[in-house]
């Protein structure tokens, strides 16, 4: 029986291991950590039993992941959970960008922008289920619906700043910036558009869905899947050589790139080596889980209603703060996510009291601490939040890096979202999963199609890897 080892039990390393386990394939699983699920973990931090998410939290790409979708993993405790309203966008003086599961809802809510909305996403987002193919992939390759493609990659192509200015409302401009900037890189880019893109059409068509009991379902279902299927997996163990693992047909890696020049180190080809060395790092996140009593008191009255809430002002506000951490300057006012997962799923809050999940985008490295910042712009759109803080539990970028090895600096991403990470990920081939060392892959979000707990990077590394098994 062949047999194969994957390093890293996030989700697609989890991924990896079920596609080659329902191949056949005697899979072990080896991860650093004392749990498994990496960027999806969940658990308490406040309170008992409040429920917080560590890091993943809303799921549009994955309810969409072509990959999890085949799996059933209903039957392993997966549930998803949508919130009344997708994301909202609020703006000083009580004015917010709303953004529905619905394109035609969101659409009527932006007035004069409205046709805009529905030009860009209508087609898309209708199509997203046959488009997902193509854009949940590597984008190196013939393409199997370039019409469908065309018309959602053009507008990907352009800087999300170039976008913002085909809006007449500062409510769209914002909706966009907020979404946009979910990329951590200088929204005036070219290409900075495309991630942004990709999360509202998936959103449009899957909504931004949380996993009911949290993110880790998502992550606990797969591994219940995978011994089912008769695989096995070993927490504790942190990989650092080959030597450490036992020999086996296939390994598969869910690792930074620049860890895996380390690891691998002179049995890779020089020139794969020399990529992964010089991959880069994006800007990192500060977290801050709060529990809340009462919930956040937003002034826009659907930001109450919402499961994202989009913390940063105008577009231009967005867009300066971006520039300023991607320089390696922490802004005084950051852009801030909210996630409010308790209102899809109210078996995360104790009582009256809430889990609110907050991120601010902050410089790569960053040391300091944000925690202020975050709660002085969440107190700008929602004032007497500060009085209902019951208690906060902060996540450095440096916290980052030890909690998550492939969270180089705090960059939650696993890369910068620059032009060439963003066309081939770590280095320019059409086999971005090959190492170049035969028998070894790599299936971390470092690869296409890039950060999300879809699982698809594992899915096509998994390919990989089973047709060197078959020689
Ligand atoms: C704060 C935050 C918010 C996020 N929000 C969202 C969101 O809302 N929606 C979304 O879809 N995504 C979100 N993400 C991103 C998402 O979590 C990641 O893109 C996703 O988890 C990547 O999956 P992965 O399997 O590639 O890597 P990871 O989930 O990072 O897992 C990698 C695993 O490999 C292990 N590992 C690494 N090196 C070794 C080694 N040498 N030996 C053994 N084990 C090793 C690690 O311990 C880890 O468990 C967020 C991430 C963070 C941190």
């Amino acid at each position: 029986m062949s047999t194969a080892v994957v390093v890293g039990a996030g989700p697609n390393g989890l991924a990896a291991a079920v596609a080659l386990a329902r191949a056949g394939v005697q899979v072990t699983v080896v991860e650093a950590a004392e749990d498994i699920g990496g960027g999806t973990r969940s658990g308490e931090a406040i309170l008992p039993g409040l429920l917080h998410d560590h890091c993943s939290a809303v799921h549009p790409m994955a309810v969409g992941s072509p990959f999890l979708r085949e799996l059933g993993l209903d039957r392993y405790g997966l549930t998803w959970a949508l919130p009344e309203i997708d994301c909202v966008h609020p703006l000083d003086g009580g004015a917010a960008g709303v953004l529905h599961r619905s394109v035609a809802e969101t659409a009527t809510g932006l007035g004069a922008d409205g046709r805009r909305w529905r030009r860009l996403f209508e087609g898309p987002s209708s199509s997203y289920d046959i488009l997902s193919d193509d854009i949940l992939g590597p984008l190196l390759r013939i393409p199997r619906h370039p019409a469908r493609l065309a018309r959602f990659g053009i507008p990907a192509l352009a800087p999300a700043s170039l976008l913002a200015k085909t809006f007449a409302t500062e409510e769209a401009r914002a909706l966009w910036g907020g979404v946009a900037a979910h990329a951590f890189h200088p929204l005036d880019r070219p290409l900075s558009a495309s991630i942004g893109l990709g999360i509202l059409t998936a959103g449009h068509r899957h909504g931004w869905a949380v996993a009911e009991g949290g993110s880790r379902r998502i992550t606990d279902a797969m591994a219940a899947l995978l011994l089912d299927l008769g695989g096995k997996i070993e927490t504790g163990v942190r990989v650092r050589s080959v030597s450490d693992l036992p020999p086996t047909g296939v390994t598969v890696w869910d690792v930074a790139p620049t860890a895996l020049a380390v690891i691998l180190g002179d049995l890779l080809p020089p020139r794969v080596a020399r990529a992964y060395r010089r991959f880069r790092y994006g800007p990192g996140a500060f977290k801050v889980d709060f529990a809340v009593e009462g919930g956040v008191p937003w002034t826009a009255e659907a930001a109450r209603r919402a499961g994202t809430v989009h913390v940063g002002g105008t577009f231009a506000e967005i867009a300066a703060t971006e520039r300023e951490i991607h320089a390696g300057r922490m802004p005084e006012r950051p852009f801030v996510l909210v996630g409010q997962q308790y209102l899809a799923d109210p078996s995360r809050s104790v009582g009256d009291v809430h889990p609110v999940w907050t991120y601010a985008h902050v410089p790569n490295g960053y040391t300091g601490d944000a925690t202020e910042a975050i709660t002085i712009q969440i107190e700008r759109f929602a004032p007497g939040f500060r009085d209902r803080i019951v208690g906060t539990a902060p996540r450095t970028t440096p916290g980052f890096a030890a909690y998550n090895p492939n969270y180089v600096g705090g960059n939650i991403m696993t890369g910068a979202k620059d032009i060439p990470q963003v066309i081939a990920g770590p280095r320019l081939t059409l086999q971005p999963y090959d190492t170049g060392l035969p028998g070894h892959y790599l299936c971390s979000a470092a690869t296409p199609p890039g950060p999300g707990a879809h699982g698809m990077c594992g899915a096509h590394a998994a390919a990989r890897a089973l047709r060197h098994l078959r020689g």
